[in-house]
């Protein structure tokens, strides 16, 4: 077979053949099948010089594929090649050997000019190498496949063996109740009948029967709540409510046996506290489990105090007591199904359900439970459950809520959620534009009964000034003129934080804070950290509104959803203590950067990376990071492999290869002995070798469990004993001139969020 013209663009370099091969795989959805690597081989050779048609049949698939738009070329083509002379025919045979390793039979026809045989040979023979890796790329990928097949499987067997075990315990504890019942109403009626002196011991045999059937009952009542929120049977009626009628509640149907045991227990209910998104039967259910433990682990006489107070994005419930407290080993398992502590509190009737049952159903919540020992004794239950979000107006048309609402008021809510937590900002207002630059309050926290609903307003030319200028700034210093607009409760003038979200003329709404937890208004610090958060927030909306307004419904839901998984594990850095996107934190990388000439585009890149690079830290387990000892060698594989999380997780946050570069090769070192690549010197990402000096200064300042925190100068001098070695020296001296500036090396110790030591938080 011949052809009388030569087609396609030339493609010399063999390697931009294979390149293209790889391309045409990774386009694939999933893994790709046999019919893909067809494809993509089609792909490569079609654009060779001086070949004109291309097939290939590979079996055992017997997927024998043509390049549709060309094929001419069948299997009788083999006959043909060979007249094509014997150099051609040789790399060719090497090309189709390489191939022959990964499927049993493989043929490729090519239909080439005559004419240029001899050129074609040599491509080929280049071509022949590079097919190597194309085949070594494709076995992995199928290998890759299977496995994850086998996976699926695995776990799918799993969740149904999981499904029987939680109905065969709700059938069988349903079965016991009633022969349960019925023990106890006979011996209630024995009781009656059978007169003392007939039977001396009856009273107290009948006794002994009622009381243990009793237990009984209560066990089996245990399991079935456990079962029922196992199964979530019991689907979730959230609705908005406030916590204090609950709490009092649950203490009123509590006061006989605390009055029995004697003991004091008082409710410190802070005034004026918003509502709560929660199912108040469930709720209820988790501060019958805490306050019964207390009652029921505190010796006669003792003391219980429940409060209930107001967190930045959430409300709080804490069961305090004075009883023999949790044993240090025991905090981190008492969550655990079936687990009942050693030590005095053992000697008590129990399942070791309670406070497993408690956690799930305020993880349904998307809240928080923890639990500390209290320094003058006892212990300290708390969990946190969501406030109440309004969302006063629909998101604007190009957010493509309406095709996705479900992930796009998550992803919104989420949003809130984080700037409340990170900013300890208890009011946060979400604005954006519309379509008629009317800037529309879209989602709102912390709402009081007295508080306005926030209206859309058109901006005056106080807040086209403030947007315009782009910066975040309390309200009282952005201008003379105030913005009138009374954003929830919050008295304009007082401590307010404005931050433009986006820049210059694409500016696409803004948010506002206010009302700091503690007395503490924003600081210099703080704005900084707004300004990374309102540039996250940004980001995730702009997310929002690509793939809010895909075609594909499925497609946009779960790339949102993504979105909001990325934001929420901010969340959960910032519960476990990893300080980096703290306000200070933050501050130090702006001024790093500056002295290291970064420009300012390239600095925030740099914040947004220091604030979210510890991401895969959130698939670390608790235990590890919380751990009271040094860890062992499996326990620093687990935290080794939190880089190639990190980066998996924000990739659906930032696009961004740069960024992501930063945060991969932030454990890099300069000799070249770091991972994840073992880069040498400048081969690592300016950003990175910043980022890892700012890193290793707040892990060396801030105390673990395991050993206290460093003095300021001393931490310093450890990060300069491994300059060249492990820090970039440059970084390191530009370092320290910047702590001597910002006043930090006096100190005696260094402020940076969170401290997790010794406090389980299970979430
Ligand atoms: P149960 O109380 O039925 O054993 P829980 O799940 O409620 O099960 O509690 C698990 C364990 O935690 C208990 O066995 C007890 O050792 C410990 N515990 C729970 N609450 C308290 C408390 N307030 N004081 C001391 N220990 C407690």
């Amino acid at each position: 077979m011949s052809g009388n013209s030569v087609t396609g663009k030339a493609n010399e370099n063999p390697l931009d053949a294979v390149g293209e091969v790889m391309r045409h795989l990774r386009s694939t959805d999933g893994v790709p099948s046999l019919a893909d690597l067809d494809a993509g081989i089609i792909a490569a050779f079609r654009d060779f010089p001086h070949v004109l048609a291309v097939s290939v049949i590979t079996e055992p698939e017997g997927s024998g594929l043509l390049d549709p738009a060309r094929a001419r070329g069948t299997q009788s083509s083999v006959g043909e090649w060979t007249q094509a002379g014997e150099a051609t025919l040789t790399h060719l045979c090497r090309t189709l050997r390489v191939l022959e390793r990964s499927f049993a039979t493989v043929r490729l026809g090519l239909d080439v000019d005559p004419q240029e045989v001899p050129e074609v040979g040599a491509a080929l023979e280049r071509l022949a190498e590079a097919v190597e890796g194309v085949a070594a790329l494709w076995a992995e990928a199928v290998s890759a496949r299977a496995e994850s097949r086998r996976f699926e499987a695995e776990n799918k067997a799993l969740n149904e063996l999981n499904r029987l075990q939680g109905r065969f315990t709700a059938m069988t504890s349903h079965e016991l109740k009633t022969p349960l019942t019925s023990i106890t109403a006979y011996a209630d009626v024995l009781r009656s009948l059978v007169p003392e002196e007939q039977v001396p011991q009856a009273a107290e045999f009948l006794s002994v029967i009622q009381s243990e059937a009793a237990r009984l009952l209560r066990m089996v009542n245990r399991i079935l709540d456990f079962s029922r929120i196992e199964s979530q049977d019991q689907l979730l009626k959230r609705t908005p409510q406030k916590v204090e009628p609950l709490v009092q509640d649950v203490v009123r149907s509590l006061r006989p046996m605390i009055l029995a045991k004697n003991l004091s227990c008082q409710v410190e209910v802070q005034s004026d506290l918003p509502r709560a998104m929660m199912d108040g039967e469930l709720i209820r259910q988790v501060i019958v489990n805490l306050l019964g433990n207390a009652v029921k682990y505190t010796p006669d006489g003792g003391q219980i105090i429940l409060g209930v107070e107001e967190r930045d994005a959430t409300l709080c419930v804490r069961v305090a007591d004075s009883g023999p407290g949790i044993p240090p080993d025991d905090i981190q398992r008492i969550f655990r199904e079936f687990y009942r502590s050693r030590g005095p509190a053992a000697a008590q009737e129990g399942t070791g359900l309670g406070l497993t049952i408690a956690q799930r159903i305020v993880h349904l919540h998307d809240g928080s439970i923890q639990v500390a020992r209290r320094p003058e004794g006892g212990s300290e239950f708390s969990f946190e459950v969501p406030k109440q979000l309004i969302f006063p107006v629909p998101l604007p048309e190009s957010y493509g809520a309406r095709l996705i609402p479900g992930p796009a008021l998550r992803l919104v809510q989420t949003l809130v959620r984080m700037l409340a937590e990170l900013s300890a900002s208890k009011v946060v207002t979400l604005v954006l534009k519309d379509g008629f630059g009317e800037l529309i309050p879209v989602a709102a926290n912390s709402l009081r009964a007295g508080d306005g609903y926030p209206a859309p307003f058109v901006e005056s030319e106080a807040w086209k000034r403030f947007l315009k200028a782009g910066a975040v700034g309390r309200e009282q210093d952005l201008s003379g003129e105030r913005l009138a607009w009374n954003p929830l409760g919050v008295e304009t003038g007082g401590d307010l934080v404005l931050a433009p979200l986006g820049s210059g003329d694409a500016v696409t709404g803004c948010l506002v804070l206010g009302r700091r937890s503690g007395a503490d208004p924003y600081s210099r610090d703080d704005l900084t950290q707004i300004s990374v958060l309102a540039g996250l927030c940004h980001l995730a909306l702009e997310g929002l509104a690509r793939w809010g307004c895909g075609p594909r419904r499925d497609e946009s839901a779960a790339a949102v959803e993504k979105i909001t998984a990325a934001v929420r594990v901010l969340l959960r850095i910032r519960r476990t203590g990893v300080p980096t996107a703290t306000a200070p934190a933050l501050r130090l990388v702006e001024c790093l950067g500056a002295r290291c000439g970064l420009q300012s585009a390239e600095i925030v890149h740099l914040q947004f990376a220091a604030a979210l690079h510890d991401a895969g830290m959130a698939h670390v387990e608790d235990e590890i990071l919380l751990g009271e000892t040094v860890l062992s060698w499996d326990e620093r594989d687990e935290v080794d492999q939190h880089v190639e999380q990190g980066v998996d997780l924000m990739e659906p946050l930032f696009p961004d290869p740069s960024l992501t570069g930063i945060i991969r090769h932030h454990h890099e070192r300069m000799d070249g002995s770091g991972y994840p690549a073992g880069l040498h010197g400048d081969e690592i990402p300016l950003g990175s070798r910043l980022l890892s000096v700012i890193d290793a200064w707040f892990s060396l300042t801030r105390g673990r469990p395991y050993r206290p925190g460093l003095p300021p100068a001393t931490a310093l001098a450890e990060i300069e004993a491994n300059r060249g070695t492990q820090f970039d020296e440059r970084v390191v001296n530009e370092f320290r001139r910047v702590l001597e500036n910002e006043g930090l090396l006096a100190a005696d110790s260094v402020e940076s969020g969170p401290k997790p030591g010794g406090r389980m938080e299970t979430r």
